[in-house]
């Protein structure tokens, strides 16, 4: 499949149009962006590698029973998508307190919760994607009821599966933020991407973050971070392959 007409270019991925009416293709930019553009800058193999631990995680995540956008990665930087109509809002995770939340409520870094907490977010950089509650959300009707709870079962579902595989690769799943789209027929399907640019890891030894946060702390290069990531993807899925 081909693609065509350029659709939107966002700041880590530009989407084009193909052949096919409801498919259209990512393509990965090797590009670090953090404070809502604000810090911006080159890094090479960025795309590559979150492409690739994009695609394992989806189809990671489909064969727990968690059906997204995905249909199947076609280069070292592009992979096709089911066309959907973006729901405007971050559905954040978090299962231990770090960002937003530790400055927020002048919490301890990493306290525990008792269980995982949601909160979404209006996805708008004229506002710097502004904190929204469920009644914002209907007032603004951006979505129904029932779509903010199914948002929210979703999300502690990729949680479940995806905090039980990090754990199984020595690494601290300990917040992340999903985007969900609409498919013609009103489904809600998990959408954007799954990679250290949109999640924090602490490597469960070190206690070193293995994300974006090296970025955005200006700790150093983060591409050795996103290679280990993906390296424990591989790891794992070839001693699977190995003993199935
Ligand atoms: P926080 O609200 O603490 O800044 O972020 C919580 C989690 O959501 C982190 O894992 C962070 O990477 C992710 N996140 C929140 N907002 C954004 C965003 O605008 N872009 C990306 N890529 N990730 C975000």
């Amino acid at each position: 499949m081909t693609k065509t007409e350029l659709l939107y270019e966002g700041k880590a991925k530009k989407i084009y149009a193909t052949e096919d009416p409801e498919v259209i293709l990512a393509v990965y930019k090797d590009q670090a962006t953090a404070r809502n553009g604000k810090k911006k800058v080159n890094v090479a193999h960025k795309g590559t590698l979150n492409n690739q631990i994009t695609s394992h995680l989806f189809n990671y995540l489909k064969a727990n029973g968690v059906a997204s956008h995905f249909i199947k990665q076609v280069s070292a930087t592009e992979q096709l998508l089911h066309k959907v109509k973006m729901i405007p809002l971050e559905v954040v995770l978090r299962n231990l307190a770090s960002g937003h939340f530790e400055t927020k409520f002048a919490v301890p870094h990493l306290m525990q919760f008792n269980r995982p907490i949601v909160e979404f977010y209006y996805k708008s950089d004229a506002l710097d994607d502004p904190f929204i509650n469920d009644a914002q959300i209907l007032a603004l009707e951006i979505a129904t009821e029932a779509q903010i709870e199914a948002l929210k079962t979703k999300a502690l579902l990729v949680n479940q599966v995806l905090k039980q595989l990090f754990d199984q690769l020595g690494i601290t799943l300990v917040d992340f933020k999903l985007e969900f789209g609409l498919t013609s027929s009103g489904e809600i399907l998990l959408a954007d991407e799954l990679s250290p640019d949109n999640m924090r890891l602490l490597d469960k030894k070190t206690q070193q973050s293995l994300d974006k946060d090296i970025f955005r702390k200006g700790l150093g290069d983060m591409i050795p971070a996103y290679q280990e990531v993906l390296h424990r993807i591989e790891d794992k899925e070839q001693n699977a392959n190995v003993l199935s």
